[in-house]
């Protein structure tokens, strides 16, 4: 009895910290703080768990012995695998992992479904309804989740191409899928009787099946709306198995995991402008390009490093645009460097950041702050897109899509309608990228040809040293 009081102290204390942590990940200051504080209070309930749970004394001893050593083997192998996987992940490699992670989450929970419907089946030959559906509900979402998840992470990983298995009317097949699956759960919660179990499993299949299927035809620069769609998913159906094992921490993490990946999708598809039926069957991603052809005859204009300097030091003001070749670089402390030797030199220095530049949400926040860029300094599509109008440099560093001027104005183009920053309203535009190659989105870039544009070729992080020894020489 008091081990069980102290269980639900310990899940009390976890669903706390889980909201006290989320809280504080919502600025750079304290998210480190906030990831540890979360962490914490998911090794409290890890641990409750294992100690305290009354689940254990139903079982004979021999039952037992064997059950704790495969949960603590389970444990030490996927302990062990996560540490490595987190210690050695890039950051530009980040999404790849979450989805990974997020499509584990999403297969337990299926898993645990499954185990569920075994337990109501073998019980009652008619389970409850309601019961029935949420776990149905559990088992649909979690095989979404896993398989959905485990090829937008081989898409991310490019192990697959994103249209390699895209079927002509894609669509209507997955929304035949579904039909399928809602006919599947109310036969099984209305028809089946004892035979419940086996359309469970046959419900199991197909909804793996779609999860797979959903994610087929989404590529490109929708991919991180998927992700965050399936870590939403992932969020439902923890919640619900907290509801079914009436556990309160998994519930409470659930619904929050739940809660983030719904509201990061709306923002998502806000910052591109589109629905999210749009981005779920819109086929939104481009073909890479080897490289950007200018349109007729237009040719693409290159400054040196020295003018470039003279350019930057002698100027009023300069907007930096930070993207995804910044973060493969690691170029974000060179970048401090030469930002503070401008200041130094009278230049106000900015820093644009769009909401989906890099290769996941806040990329750019995370990365400049670790180079010690003040918070104050980073502004938002809508007030960069304000004081780029008046500024004398714009100054892009391994950003591609998301200053893509087709955006705005050619509706022809897949990411047309998608807010960018609007950097050829800069007096002078130096886009810094080892070549003419596209972006995420595969797609060519006007603003490479535009009048006011001129490239610097070369790796982010040796060209921004060489830019601040030139700068320091001026
Ligand atoms: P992009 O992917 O559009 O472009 C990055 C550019 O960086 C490339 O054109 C590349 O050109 C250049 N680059 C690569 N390596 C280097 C290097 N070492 N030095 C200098 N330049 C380099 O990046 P953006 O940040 O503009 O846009 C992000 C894209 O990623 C969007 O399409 C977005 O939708 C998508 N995305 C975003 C996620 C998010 O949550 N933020 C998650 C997943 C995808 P070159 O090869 O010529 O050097």
């Amino acid at each position: 009895m008091i081990a069980t009081h102290f269980l639900d102290l310990l899940y009390l204390l976890g669903g706390l910290s889980f909201v006290l942590g989320l809280k504080m990940l919502s600025h750079p200051d304290t998210a480190r703080r906030g990831n540890i504080l979360a962490a914490i209070g998911m090794a409290l309930a890890v641990a409750g768990t294992l100690f305290f749970h009354p689940s254990a004394d139903t079982f004979s001893e021999e039952e037992r012995q064997m059950k704790l050593i495969l949960l603590y083997s389970a444990l030490a192998v996927g302990g062990f695998i996560g540490w490595r996987a987190a210690y050695k992940v890039k950051m530009t490699s980040m999404p790849q992992m979450v989805s990974l992670f997020n499509g584990l989450g999403g297969g337990c929970a299926a898993l645990l479904a499954v185990a569920e419907l075994k337990l109501q089946f073998d019980h009652s030959g008619h389970p409850e309804a309601a019961g029935l559906i949420l776990v149905l509900f559990t088992l649909f979402f979690g095989s979404v989740s896993l398989t959905g998840s485990l090829l937008a992470f081989a898409k991310l990983e490019d192990l697959v191409k994103d249209s390699a298995i895209t079927l002509p009317r894609h669509t209507i097949f997955n929304l035949g899928l579904l039909a399928i699956i809602l006919g599947l759960i109310g036969y099984t919660v209305w028809g089946a009787g004892h035979a419940g179990m086996t359309w469970g499993l046959i419900l199991f299949a197909v909804a793996l099946v779609y999860g797979f299927s959903f994610v087929a035809p989404i590529g490109g620069a929708d991919m991180p709306v998927v992700i965050s769609v399936l870590n939403s998913c992932t969020g439902l159906t923890a919640a619900a198995a907290g509801i079914i094992y009436d556990n309160l921490v998994m519930l409470v993490g659930g619904i929050l995991v739940g809660a983030s990946g719904s509201i990061l999708t709306v923002l998502m598809c806000k910052a591109m402008n589109r629905s999210l039926a749009n981005v779920l069957v819109g086929s939104f991603g481009g073909t890479v390009s080897g490289a950007a052809k200018g349109p007729g005859d237009q040719t693409v204009k290159e400054i040196s490093l020295t003018d470039s300097a003279v350019l930057l030091n002698y100027s009023a003001s300069v907007v930096i645009v930070p993207g995804y070749g910044l973060a493969v670089a690691q170029a974000q402390k060179i970048c401090k460097e030469l930002d503070t030797l401008l200041e130094a030199n009278g230049v106000d220095v900015k820093y644009a950041v769009h909401p989906v530049a890099g290769r996941m949400p806040g990329h750019m926040n995370v990365l400049l702050a670790e180079a010690d860029v003040p918070y104050t300094k980073l502004y938002d599509l809508e007030e960069a897109n304000d004081f780029i109008k008046k500024a004398d440099v714009a100054i892009i560093i391994g950003a591609n899509d998301v200053v893509n001027p087709a955006a705005l104005d050619d509706a022809s183009s897949p990411i047309y309608g998608m807010p960018v920053l609007e950097v050829w309203e800069a007096k002078n535009v130096i886009v810094m990228k080892r070549s003419m190659k596209s972006g995420y989105a595969g797609i060519d870039n006007p603003l490479f040809y535009h009048a006011r544009t001129k490239m610097l070729f070369g790796d982010a992080k040796d060209t921004l040293q060489k830019l601040v020894a030139e700068v320091k020489a001026l």
